[in-house]
């Protein structure tokens, strides 16, 4: 095909296909990869984005609205650089942009999905003080729906692609576990069955901090779930190009409404938070705490 002699070629289309060699990937879907793969995978953090005066400009070149300080972000770590690799610089994005970008129906790119948090910032290359003064780190809330929409998508992608689901016997060996991530909060979940090898700090933070279940007690026929309320697992969400961003920014916006006191609401505000309900305010309250790095590790 042919194109008009005065066509630009489109910048978005030029992005992807330096974002796929950036992974070590061939320039299109299909192509064979690059003959040496990247020194450092490129990790995609999706991360809060910290106190700055005028924000971040965001990377992508069709947009020119800057990142603003609180919002959720997404930082490709290392950098998009032409002709060379820096290890602590990283290519910051808003995550709807980012989207326009990567593919998350394929591997390649979900498996490069990290939310910022204790466990995964020292990847990131940057330094623990601005982590520990609050900044970067994601909320609790963020850190199971980012994760839990990741196995969602795996998912979709293993049926499509007709991988094997997993064995019986992996079930039955990840089943305290499993039921852990899935049930915690609930009047119904059994808090004995304590995963063999997870150490106390890590059940502790599972079972209550990060628990995805609110619960009004045993007679409690309506418990609110995190995952059933933001996280979007048919299959209609897996080909929406924009399902993170759109999942991330309902759980901003009730979180926004949470922590602001009624008279500082206009009327359909505060109908937004009656609406809510005093379960899911106590929720999101308890899942917008960001858990902390331990000062030892
Ligand atoms: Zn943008």
């Amino acid at each position: 095909m042919s194109f008009p002699p005065n066509a630009k070629p489109d910048p978005l289309e030029i992005e992807r296909k330096l974002l796929r060699q950036h992974l070590g990937l061939g320039p299109n879907p299909g192509d064979p990869p690059a003959d040496s793969p990247p020194q450092i995978q490129p990790l995609f953090f999706i991360e809060m984005a910290p106190d700055s005066r005028r924000g971040a400009k965001c990377k992508l070149p069709t947009c020119d609205e800057n990142i603003m300080p609180g919002e959720l972000r997404l930082a490709m770590n290392p950098a998009m650089i032409y002709g060379g690799w820096s290890k602590s610089s990283a290519s910051l994005y808003h995550i709807h942009c980012f989207e326009k970008l990567a593919d998350f129906t394929h591997a390649d790119f979900l498996d490069q999905i990290q939310p910022l948090t204790r466990q995964t910032w020292k990847l990131r290359g940057i330094n623990a003080g601005s982590v520990l003064d609050g900044n970067y780190l994601v909320p609790g809330g963020v850190e199971r729906l980012v994760l839990e929409w990741k196995v969602t998508h795996g998912k979709w992608i293993d049926k499509r692609d007709g991988v094997c689901d997993e064995s019986e016997e992996e079930k039955r060996v990840y089943a305290d576990f499993l039921a852990l991530l899935r049930k915690a909060g609930s009047s119904k979940y059994k808090q004995h069955m304590k995963p063999t090898g997870l150490p106390h700090d890590k059940y502790h933070n599972l079972l209550v901090t990060l628990a995805p279940y609110e619960s009004d007690g045993p007679d409690d026929t309506e418990e609110w779930n995190l995952f059933d309320t933001y996280l979007d697992s048919t299959v209609k969400a897996f080909n929406d190009p924009h399902d993170l961003s759109t999942m991330l920014q309902r759980w901003h916006e009730d979180v926004a409404l949470v922590s602001k006191d009624v008279d500082g609401l206009d009327e359909r505000g505060r109908a937004a938070k009656a609406r809510l309900g005093a379960k899911a305010i106590r929720a999101l309250k308890r899942l917008s705490v960001i858990p902390m790095p331990s000062l030892a590790a």
